[in-house]
């Protein structure tokens, strides 16, 4: 592999708090050995254009405690084509660039791979609030989306409370009910669905419903993730409001559904994406340096370390069904 002397960098995907700590450790780092850093902005799309701008170490100061990327982010369908790549490799050359850190989820972890092939060394890092990528335990942004929805789901519960209602929270995620889960846990709702495991409506819920009220309860969360009431769910009976009503008419209880949205990708980072985004960025500027491309760094059981990106690609993820179990048992 060519000696890496300049660094490209993007965020490419949905944006996730902490994107801007992971940007921040590969300037730091690169300029740390030596190395020069272009931000590419907007993405893969931003490469095809050859938007990119110089990063010196200053340029980052004060960004690590922003949401958002203060690169941009785009989806790029060209990018898609390998016509795409092959010009996105030729900007790379005319740039300088010699390797690039790719920010994103595992859409933007293909297009690395296919820039890797082509002979641009390229390092993943997984940057997504759903935490929807097999090959690691934990994306940047996972944690900052919980405590955001916990931290709404607080304040619904105080008027669930008042008025003794029913409420229904639709959390995003994707495919993936990481964040329902972890939020259902933490805000401590009452009942939980997510996409990868089938739920029986009358007996998850209802059933649930009626006991806990035969004991006194008067307010009840439930936890949806968008995988099952969402636009884009694959097997999707009812949309959120849909739900809220039939829960309604079934038991009686007034019942109302949020939808929270996008409001969950925004805000500071928490202290843990912070750490994990400075750690990654940090670690995948030493890869590029050692000689190291077509990588994604991961984490797995709470170390930082980095898998070939085919490897990555093929791994399939299960849902935490330890955690659900919990989760029902506590609620
Ligand atoms: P998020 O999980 O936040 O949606 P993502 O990285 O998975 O992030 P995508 O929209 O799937 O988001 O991908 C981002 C970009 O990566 C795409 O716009 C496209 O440019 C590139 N990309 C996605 N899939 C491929 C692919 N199969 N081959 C090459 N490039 C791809």
């Amino acid at each position: 592999m060519k000696e890496i002397k300049t660094i490209g960098v993007l965020t490419s995907g949905g944006d996730a708090p902490g994107m801007n700590a992971a940007i921040r450790a590969v300037v730091r780092t690169a300029h740390y050995y030596g190395l020069n850093v272009k931000g590419i902005l907007k993405g893969y799309k931003g490469l095809l254009e050859k938007n990119a701008i110089d990063m010196p170490l200053r340029s980052v100061s004060g960004t690590l405690q922003s949401g958002g990327t203060i690169l941009h982010s785009a989806r790029c369908a060209e990018f898609r084509e390998d016509a795409g790549v092959e010009r996105a490799k030729q900007n790379c050359i005319e740039m300088g660039i010699d390797g690039l850190v790719v920010i994103g989820g595992d859409g933007s972890f293909r297009g690395a791979r296919d820039l890797s092939l082509k002979g641009i060394p390229c390092i993943g890092i997984p940057g997504t609030i759903d935490n929807d990528i097999p090959c690691t335990d934990y994306t940047i942004g996972f944690d900052t989306a919980v405590n955001t929805v916990v931290e709404i789901v607080d304040k619904l519960r105080d008027t669930s409370q008042s008025h003794n209602r029913c409420s229904i929270v639709e959390v995003m995620g994707n495919a993936c009910g990481d964040i329902a889960l972890h939020a259902a846990l933490g805000c401590g709702a009452e009942a939980v669905m997510i996409a990868e495991v089938p739920h029986d409506l009358e007996k998850d819920v209802l059933v649930k419903m009626d006991e806990a009220m035969r004991k006194g309860k008067t307010h009840f969360i439930i936890i949806v993730s968008e995988g099952v009431t969402g636009e884009r769910a694959k097997d999707r009976k009812m949309d959120a409001f849909q739900l809220a009503r039939y829960i309604e008419e079934k038991t009686g209880v007034e019942t109302r559904a949020t939808v929270i949205g996008y409001i969950q990708r925004g805000g500071k980072p928490s202290a843990k994406d912070r750490y994990v985004g400075s750690m990654m960025g940090n670690y995948a500027v030493k890869l590029l340096k050692n000689g190291i491309g077509n990588r994604v760094v991961v984490m797995r059981d709470n170390k930082i370390m980095d898998f070939d990106i085919m490897e990555a690609l093929n791994m399939t993820r299960t849902p935490d069904l330890e955690l659900l179990r919990t989760i029902n048992e506590i609620s």
